[in-house]
């Protein structure tokens, strides 16, 4: 219509929902078969997309399944962990029982663009035995299983799939969307793959990578676990020296894939449940790296264990307790752009503290970050620029985000945590009762997905306000999953963020949302 005169270039762009380019960019069923097919129950619709496999229990079944039967799986589990990363990344789709819009399935799945239904609580998962029930009907190892991630359908049969498809016109939109959008748009990005595909999307620099998911290999994940069990420094520095080389590697490989786009890198938080580890095999096999006995180790995870591990010993405040890892991961930021840009490239990184409440608080844990990094850029006889700041994602910080702004050169809003601290709503459980509340018109919609303009937005527009006066070149993005939320871009492009940032296939999405919420309200 565009080529015949008959609308503009904005006009166009308005003509498109951004959600409707999910369907460009995922597999989706064929609307044929869909018609017959039963829905058996409903969940959260995660990460979008069709995927039609046989149910597997467990990473290790996934891979056996898929390497010896050839088949496509859907793992199904009661909520997903590190564990299951493996599983994730092989399997067609995901369904777990529990868990939210930003629950570790969700925000995993999405950042690998695989299809995922989250929290459909009237599914109760035997793993040990290989089944679930929902309404009295057993599912086996083996049954066919198909999700639409996104609707949070779940059918009780194969249906077939269509592939994604992109034509140049997809392109051709993309462009005119760059052209009218004021917000740049970043990625979430925690691998290389991930960043590469994100940069053919579009994307202008990773507003996070969380380095706490660089560790979910399973021959990883040991290193992470040593770090955090270990009891003395000395133990410490022993988990951290495994840790280093890996962190740098990757750090090395994020920055080349974004070419000489800004990359952010946000300091370790791992909420304690998705990273101790559960199970005798697991607990057996560190005590022998450790040295010590499965009793021993034991009684450690036990200790640890906390009541509410997503308020617990996370973010900064690891940071506070154990300065070692902060100088672990400025070693391994510093060192990683030194080499990037002494082979041409242009690496500026920005280092991120996360769930940080109080100026002094983040003021301690930068004195670190300086301290180190300027002495290996001293050594090395180069010159490097680089930011700290940090995210804004605990009220408190953004009450006093005058005070913190004095100390961080940026703000990102983790609205992930945000809308948990906010409504005081757990993001792994609120799924359970939530529903409730849009039965009964108290919620319109769940906030965890869409940003709460009325009062997690009122935070972050004071956060703003408050930052600016004190910098008023402070770099303002957002790095929760509204990010990739078409509405909350909307709302973030209004209170004047510099850039959102979200998962790889989200990006395009982002890039039309960006356009539409300029051209209603032009900066
Ligand atoms: C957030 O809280 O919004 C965030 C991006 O951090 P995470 O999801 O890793 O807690
Ligand atoms: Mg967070």
């Amino acid at each position: 219509m565009v080529k015949e005169g008959v609308l503009n270039e904005k006009e166009a762009l308005l003509k498109v929902e951004p959600k409707q380019l999910d369907s460009l960019l995922h597999p989706q069923f064929d609307p044929e078969a869909l018609k017959k097919a039963p829905i058996i129950t409903t969940g959260l619709n995660a990460s979008p997309g069709a995927a039609t496999g046989h149910i597997v229990f467990t990473a290790e079944r996934a891979a056996i399944l898929v390497k010896e039967n050839k088949w496509p799986v859907v793992l199904v589990r009661e909520e997903t962990s590190p564990e299951d990363i493996e599983g994730m990344v092989i399997a067609k789709g995901v369904l777990t029982a529990r868990g939210g819009m930003t629950s570790h399935a969700a925000v995993v799945a999405r950042g690998m663009g695989t299809c995922c239904v989250a929290g459909a609580s009237e599914i109760h998962v035997n793993a040990e035995e290989n089944y679930f029930t929902l309404n009295k009907k057993r599912y086996n190892e083996g049954d066919w299983i198909s999700l639409d991630g996104s609707t949070g359908r779940v059918y009780g049969e194969q249906i077939k799939t269509i592939d994604a498809t992109i034509s140049d016109d997809f392109a051709t939109l993309m462009a005119w969307a760059d052209k009218y959008r004021a917000l740049k748009i970043r990625t979430n990005a925690d691998n290389p793959r991930d960043a590469r595909v994100a940069y053919k999307f579009g994307a202008e620099g990773i507003g996070l990578c969380r380095t706490e998911h660089m560790f979910f290999d399973a021959d990883r994940i040991p290193a992470v676990r040593e770090m955090i069990i270990s009891s003395t420094l000395e133990q410490r520095q022993v988990a951290l020296a495994k840790i280093i080389p890996m962190q740098k590697k990757d750090f090395i490989g994020l920055y080349e894939e974004m070419h000489g786009f800004p990359v952010t890198i946000r300091y370790l938080d791992p909420p304690l449940h998705e990273f101790l580890p559960t199970s005798k095999e697991d607990i057996e096999a560190l005590a022998k790296t450790m040295g010590k006995t499965y009793d021993d180790l034991r009684k450690t995870v036990e200790y640890l264990h906390e009541t509410n591990p997503m308020l617990g010993h996370r973010g900064v405040r690891l940071l506070v307790t154990y300065p070692e890892i902060a100088v672990m991961q400025t070693t391994a930021v510093i060192e990683a752009a030194i080499e990037v840009n002494k082979r041409g490239g242009s690496v500026i990184p920005e280092i991120m503290i996360p769930i940080i409440c109080d100026q002094k608080e983040f003021k301690y844990v930068k004195d670190i970050v300086i301290k180190t990094a300027d002495e290996i850029i001293k050594a090395a006889g180069v010159k490097l620029t680089y930011s700290v700041g940090t995210m804004i994602e605990i009220p408190r910080a953004a009450l006093l985000a005058d005070e913190i702004a004095k100390e961080a050169e940026f703000f990102s809003f983790g609205t992930n945590d945000l809308t948990q601290m906010t409504y005081g709503f757990s993001r792994d459980d609120a799924g359970k009762f939530l529903g409730d509340y849009y039965t009964k018109k108290i919620f319109e919609s769940d906030p965890f997905a869409h940003v709460d303009t009325k009062g997690v937005g009122k935070l972050m527009q004071m956060a703003c306000d408050l930052g600016r006066a004190v910098r008023p070149d402070i770099k303002l993005g957002i790095c929760g999953e509204h990010g990739g939320d078409p509405v909350s871009v909307e709302f973030c492009h209004n209170i004047g963020l510099s850039y959102v940032s979200c998962s790889p296939f989200r990006v395009p999405l982002a890039r039309l949302a960006a356009a539409h919420a300029n051209i209603k309200n032009p900066r």
